[in-house]
């Protein structure tokens, strides 16, 4: 495995950030994973771990070994007549997974079309989307632990699965290699999202292939395309607050968009966002997408601090408003 040095990471990244790397390996195999730790375990470096870089907010420069993750691979486990058992190798393009796992006839991950990135990186956040999280996919997590070595599955249970939130985003240590996904023959299109509903209006019963097509056309619509307007997303997660907190917002404010989430009520962040005026707002090269208040995006030349400071004058806003506080979505390094 080559190591280049002092690397630049723009194309590496969905918000086109200008950073570089001390050092930069592509990682295609199990081996170069370990040649590349040991590389950095020996010189004490820190350590990124990169899958297409559409979650991440890079600063100017990375003082340490970014390895992105490029492993290939799919393997059939085990077929029944109920469902398929495969192992998926962490470098692979989600989407792609999805397109094949569909035209396989293995049905489920429709609702997750068109989420950049890698299936290594899908369990992290525990992705989701239309009503449907990775989670209820998932059997194991093969990983590799940097401090030990060693390699081993993780089971669904044991991954600390919530709301786009997993262990793994704690425990940077652990290294995904791989994923196990269950997929039943035969679900119920799920399609209890209301996008999706309004979307399907017009189609008595339909099928996955219909699910498949309206989330791909839905996000099309909606969402900036990284090749053509650099962003990561949703800049911010949806908050979830407890039901007294919540109580009292709806006093306040009777319109606020909300769902219960657990024991809690989540917030739909984009609602907060867009009732502080941010909608289509621009500081410099950092600006807020017209169609989704929650996406940042970069118009040019904006850097990791740009954006920040625009995120953090939007929470601010947020705050001062209606007193509750947005986390940051993507990972700073
Ligand atoms: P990266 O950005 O490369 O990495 C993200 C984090 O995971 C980093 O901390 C990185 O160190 C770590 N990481 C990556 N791979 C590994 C690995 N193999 N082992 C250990 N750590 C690793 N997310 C959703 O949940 N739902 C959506 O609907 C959605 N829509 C999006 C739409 C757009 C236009 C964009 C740009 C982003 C969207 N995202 C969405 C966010 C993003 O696509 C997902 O979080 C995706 O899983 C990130 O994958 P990645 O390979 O690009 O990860
Ligand atoms: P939307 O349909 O405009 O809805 C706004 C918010 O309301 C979403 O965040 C969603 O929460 C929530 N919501 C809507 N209907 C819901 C329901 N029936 N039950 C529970 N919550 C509901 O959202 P959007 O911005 O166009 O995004 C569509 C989907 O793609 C969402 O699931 C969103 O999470 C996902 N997405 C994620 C990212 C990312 O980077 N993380 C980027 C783009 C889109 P949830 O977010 O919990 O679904």
């Amino acid at each position: 495995m080559r190591l280049d040095d002092n690397v630049s990471l723009v194309d590496c990244n969905t918000l086109r950030l200008p950073a570089r790397a001390r050092y930069f390996g592509r990682i295609a195999s199990l081996d170069d994973l370990r040649e590349g730790l040991s590389f950095c375990n020996l010189r004490s470096l820190p350590l990124l771990i990169l899958g297409g870089g559409s979650n991440v907010v890079l600063r100017e420069r990375f003082e340490g070994c970014v390895l992105r993750m490029e492993m290939q691979g799919e393997e059939l486990l085990q077929l029944t007549d109920e469902y398929v058992d495969i192992r998926v190798a962490a470098g692979l393009d989600w989407h792609a997974l999805v397109l094949s796992c569909h035209a396989g006839g293995w049905h489920g991950l429709e609702n997750l079309a068109l989420i950049p990135g890698t299936v290594g990186a899908a369990p992290i956040q525990n992705i989701g989307a239309y009503g449907v999280e990775v989670r209820e996919f998932i059997r194991a997590v093969k990983v590799l632990d940097r401090r030990s070595g060693e390699s081993f599955d993780i089971a669904n249970a044991e991954c600390g699965f919530a709301y786009r939130q997993s262990r793994f985003q704690r425990e940077r240590s652990l290294i995904i290699t791989a994923v196990s996904l269950r997929l039943p023959l035969n679900p119920t299109p799920n399609t209890a999202y209301a996008a999706l509903r309004e979307e399907l209006s017009n189609i008595a019963v339909p099928t996955h292939a219909d699910v498949l097509r309206a989330v791909i056309a839905i996000r099309r619509r909606k969402l900036p395309d990284p090749a053509q307007l650099p962003n990561a997303g949703s800049f911010f997660k949806n908050p979830v607050i407890d039901a007294a907190r919540f109580a009292e917002l709806k006093q306040r404010f009777p319109a606020i968009v909300h769902w219960p989430q657990g024991e809690g009520v989540k917030l739909a962040a984009a609602w907060l966002v867009d009732q502080c005026g941010w909608r289509g707002k621009r500081e410099g090269d950092a600006g807020v997408h017209e169609h989704q208040v929650l996406v940042l995006v970069n118009h040019g030349s904006a850097r990791a601090e740009d954006l920040l400071r625009l995120a953090a004058r939007i929470a601010e806003s947020v705050r001062d408003y209606f007193g509750v506080e947005l986390e940051i979505e993507p990972q700073i390094f």
